[in-house]
């Protein structure tokens, strides 16, 4: 068995990470969404609300070899537990170049039987990112199109409570 972890903050998911699992899906038997429990981002969602919103996606894409979980400390650690074989990363545009590649040297160096592999998505998701669908919900902007309506709605509600 072929295993790859895909980490993330995934604060929410957005489409461009799912256009990233689809892709990656196909060339392993098994991908493991992979959410880093990062306090350094604060992010908006808890752990629990990310992964549901991992999991409602992941049941539209109608799929059976991929698992969401969630970690805390060194990626290639979690990455030996698992007994994973790869890394996968998304790569947008060049600005993603260069924080990107400083990560993969940085596990080559501690771990140099795990690959780290980058898929490119859709160019349609190339400028899309957490950050930006949080503050288009924020303020109210359309958001169909960058996450799903399930996302949709749980940013709606949070925007509320704030
Ligand atoms: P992190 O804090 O680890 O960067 P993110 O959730 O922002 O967590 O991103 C996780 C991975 O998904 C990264 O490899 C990132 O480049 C990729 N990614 C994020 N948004 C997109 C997108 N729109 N298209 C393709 N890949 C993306």
């Amino acid at each position: 068995m072929k295993n790859a972890i895909y980490p993330g903050t995934f604060d929410p998911i957005t489409n461009g990470h799912l256009d990233i699992i689809n892709r990656a899906r196909l060339l392993f038997d098994n991908i493991t969404v992979a959410v880093t429990n990062n306090p350094h981002k604060a992010p908006l969602f808890s752990i629990e609300d990310r992964i549901e919103m991992i999991a409602n996606a992941i049941t539209e894409l109608k799929c059976d070899n991929v698992t969401i979980d969630s970690f805390e400390g060194l990626l290639v650690d979690y990455v030996r537990r698992q007994g994973a074989i790869a890394i996968v990363r998304g790569l947008r545009a060049t600005s993603d170049f260069e924080f990107e590649f400083q990560m993969a040297l940085a596990n080559r160096k501690l771990a140099a039987d795990v690959v780290t592999v980058f898929l490119m998505p859709h160019e349609r998701y190339t400028y899309l990112n957490s950050t930006i669908v949080k503050e288009l919900s924020r303020y109210g902007a359309k958001i169909e199109g960058f996450v799903s309506s399930f996302v949709a709605r749980k940013l709606k509600e949070k925007m509320k409570q704030k």
